[in-house]
């Protein structure tokens, strides 16, 4: 199998291209044998396809509507796009078995290398970052202890409790508790002391919510080495900017949980788990491919675990300022067509936590208009495509950073369609 250099992309001209994006595009299946169809080096699929995909769009043949997501990284709507190259790299990873475990450590080597972590620290790839939080628990509770690790959930001779602000108690704990962890609730470094036993596992982080609570992330790390229990951040959505990727590390969070299919644009059901290396490495014996562990279920495939991969190298080469320009300017295209609109302001920010990219919000005066937020954002996803954007009371918000291009002048132009609609004038 060789290599697909883009002199032999030029060399083949348009067909190889074609096929590379055909391939990219429809899957990875190698072609054998007498159907007639031919294969290119890659193994991308050239045959046409029948049954399922003929029409080249999977989802209107299962009877569905695709959505325009002006939404943003949302699993519910499918995480995000994974690039072609990426794809394509993908099926060079379904043309041969591997043993996992070794992919997982040359992987979580190569993760540790692009992202310069600290001495001592690695990666691992899950199946998103609600894994990473499972299996990073399972790993602190059980370490490499064989008799524990087939034992949990049931904590009999482990520690068992995991410290967590109140404030950061918003529905991104339940892995930690599935790893048959206790949760206890503080909200003061008076109560963090108090809290603090032989019993206590870890101190969790929620990183969005630090603005929420009363310690933060800093002071969080230190009381947690204080006590000499692991500090566990989820940072699932904290990309980007890149370079959190390794400042949490750098701030002394032990365990780090990242989700591959947002901002970074990896498989959908991949994350990273990033920490301590002795922690990571019991945190992945704790799952998938093991046998007898807590995460058998969290499976995470090669062909997965390679695309996160080269989707972070793809990730890491791309110029934030230039994605954010071109997020803007689609932006800027809906917010020229609505705000002429009597009763529509508009303004614009970039979360400082959390889904760090630029985001515009709609205010409507509802004087103005015949019709709140949710029936117009409700009207809109009923659309074929369905466009999906984000109510607030007397706000309509949106991202730009999983539209595709054209389809900011369709969101602007149904907008604006709908809001004149509803459009009244004042009284
Ligand atoms: C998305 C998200 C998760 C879950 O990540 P997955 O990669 O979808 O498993 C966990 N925590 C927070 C804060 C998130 O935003």
């Amino acid at each position: 199998m060789r290599g697909f250099g883009s002199d032999e992309l030029n060399r083949r001209g348009f067909l190889g291209s074609l096929g590379f994006l055909a391939g990219s595009v429809f899957g990875g299946q190698r072609l054998l044998g007498a159907t007639g169809a031919t294969s290119t080096k890659q193994g991308a699929w050239m045959g046409k396809i029948t049954g399922l995909g003929e029409t080249g769009n999977v989802y209107e043949e299962l009877g569905l509507t695709t959505v325009i997501n002006g939404q943003g990284t949302e699993t519910v709507l499918g995480g995000s796009l994974i690039r072609p190259e990426v794809k394509a790299v993908m099926d060079l990873a379904a043309e041969h078995f591997v043993v996992i475990m070794d992919l997982e450590a040359a992987v979580g080597k190569r993760i540790s290398e692009m992202l310069k972590l600290p001495q001592g620290y690695g990666a691992i790839v899950t199946s998103g970052a609600a894994s990473a939080i499972q299996n990073g628990y399972s790993g602190i509770l059980t370490g490499s202890n064989e008799a524990y690790i087939k034992q949990i959930p049931d904590l009999t001779g482990m520690k068992s409790e995991v410290i967590i602000q109140r404030a950061h108690r918003s529905g991104w704990d339940h892995q930690i508790r599935t790893a048959g962890a206790k949760l206890v609730e503080v909200e003061t470094v008076e109560d963090v002391h108090k809290a603090i036993s032989e019993r206590t596992a870890a101190m969790h982080f929620l990183n969005l919510s630090d603005p929420d609570g009363q310690i933060k992330r800093g002071d969080w790390v230190k009381l947690a080495h204080a006590a000499n229990v692991p500090a566990f951040l989820d940072a699932a959505a904290d990309v980007p900017p890149k370079s959190r990727l390794s400042d949490y590390a750098n701030m002394g969070f032990d365990l780090i949980a990242v989700s591959g299919g947002k901002a970074i644009r990896g498989p959908q059901c991949t994350g990273l788990l990033i920490g301590r290396q002795e922690i990571v490495h019991n945190a992945l014996l704790n799952m998938s491919p093991n046998e007898d562990t807590m995460g058998r279920p969290t499976k995470v495939g090669k062909e997965e675990i390679v695309g996160v991969l080269k989707a972070l190298e793809l990730y890491l080469a791309e110029d934030q300022a230039v994605l954010d320009q071109d997020q803007w300017q689609q932006l800027d295209m809906i917010s020229t067509k609505v705000s002429k609109i009597p009763g529509v302001t508009v303004t614009r920010d970039v979360p400082e936590i959390a889904n760090h990219f630029p985001a515009l919000q709609i205010h409507l005066d509802p004087a103005r208009f015949s019709a709140k937020p949710h029936d117009i954002t409700e009207q809109l996803a009923r659309m074929k495509p369905s466009i999906v954007l984000t109510e607030g009371p007397n706000t309509i918000e949106m991202t730009a950073i999983d539209l595709q291009p054209g389809e900011d002048k369709i969101i602007g132009d149904a907008l604006a369609r709908v809001l004149m609609a509803h459009s009244v004038r004042p009284a």
